[in-house]
């Protein structure tokens, strides 16, 4: 690890101020970003450790829904009683992901912005477009098991690791950011870039940005009857190798009034799958419906040898999650009758 030095600032002005001086990094939990330095994939000359900020809780949204201080941990988001009720995709999501441990000390910012887990990015020694741009990309005739098969470009076939992220995604999130030049609002979808030719931008955020919060829209029939569902090679402790959060709503007919389907472990970004939703909607949930839904997300998809079989598995695993969410919203309205 290269020296480095460090502020712990109490506002939020003070810490943009602090993102102006040459090399400087902000610092979440550190579960991602410590690890990263400890290898030398990172190397700040001054580290911003955010704690000190005003920003640990989960409030009402104006407008209804809620808001998500950036420091809220990854536990405390996914054991807060109206997350578990009204945005369950959520809740299961974040509990798939790391371990107790680890989802202590994580904060809701840090998991966004989590880097990839491509192991020729976190191996210095490899050449890697992200990290150094015009080197190279290995993973593309390397090991690539765990790379994207959406969305992806000549430079770079790495994916998003997160798991929260998806079920953001899925629930038409936003991200409240504030910088040097004020405040902003970035819809979640388009908050992560795909690669394109500069995989080393992965996301709107400038230089000096500090993520304040995240606000969920006002909870909807979609957002309750919903599920994560997470496909990996361990049972605990592995992050996802093709990811499915979903959330159905029902009309007074049955068909199906609202959908929402987003992926994870297939792409640069969590992956919101709004064509296949257009295709679900106004329509009656049947398995052939949730199949070609699903088959319709991966029909330009490309595999790379290792990772060929999530070609298959992803849209099993959305017919799968659809089937799960459609149990909870037939139970929603059998309830309400
Ligand atoms: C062994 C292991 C297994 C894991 N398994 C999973 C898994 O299955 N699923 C999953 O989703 N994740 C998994 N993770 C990743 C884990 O979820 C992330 O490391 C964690 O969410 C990062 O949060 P953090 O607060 O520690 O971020 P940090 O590591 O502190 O920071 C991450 C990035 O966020 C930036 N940052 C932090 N706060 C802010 C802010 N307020 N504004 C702007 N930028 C900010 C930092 O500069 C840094 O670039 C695993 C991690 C480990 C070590
Ligand atoms: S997939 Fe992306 S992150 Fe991985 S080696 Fe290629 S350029 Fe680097």
């Amino acid at each position: 690890m290269t020296p480095f030095s460090y502020s712990r600032p109490t506002s939020v002005a003070d810490a943009v101020a602090a993102l102006a001086e040459p090399g400087a990094r902000l610092m979440g939990g550190g579960t991602n970003f410590v690890d990263l330095m400890r290898k030398g994939v990172e190397a700040p000359d001054h580290v911003v450790d955010v704690h000190g900020l005003p920003l640990g809780t989960i409030g009402e949204a104006s407008g209804g829904g809620l808001r998500i201080g950036a420091l809220v941990s990854n536990t405390a988001l996914a054991s807060d009683e109206r997350v578990r009720r009204d945005y369950r995709m959520l809740s299961e999501a974040l509990l798939s992901g790391a371990t107790q441990q680890l989802r202590n000390r994580a904060t809701t910012a840090g998991n966004v912005l989590q880097r990839t887990r491509c192991t020729y990015f976190m191996e210095p020694e490899y050449p890697c477009n992200k990290r150094e741009p015009g080197s190279g990309c290995p993973a593309k005739t390397g090991f690539n098991r765990i790379h994207a098969i959406l969305g992806e470009s000549e430079h770079c076939i790495a994916t998003h690791p997160s798991d929260m992220c998806v079920a953001m995604a899925a629930l038409d999130a936003t991200v409240h950011v504030t910088g040097s030049q004020g405040d902003r609002e970035i819809p979640f979808v388009d908050f992560h870039l795909l690669p394109g030719d500069s995989p080393e931008a992965e996301t709107v955020l400038r230089a000096d940005d500090v993520i304040t919060a995240i606000t969920l829209p006002e909870a909807s029939g979609a957002s309750r009857n919903s599920v994560y569902v997470k496909v990996r090679d361990r049972q605990s402790y592995a992050f996802a190798l093709v990811s499915v959060a979903a959330g159905i709503e029902l009309d007074a007919s049955g068909q199906i009034a609202d959908v929402r389907i987003a992926l994870g472990g297939v792409a640069h970004k969590p992956w919101r799958a709004s064509g296949a939703e257009g295709l679900l909607r106004g329509s009656a949930p049947t398995e052939d419906a949730f199949r070609e839904a699903g088959e319709a997300i991966v029909a330009d998809a490309n595999g790379y040898g290792h990772n060929d079989f999530k070609i298959t598995l992803a849209p099993r695993t959305v017919a799968l999650a659809l089937n799960k969410a459609l149990g909870l919203a037939q139970r929603a309205t059998g309830d309400a009758r």
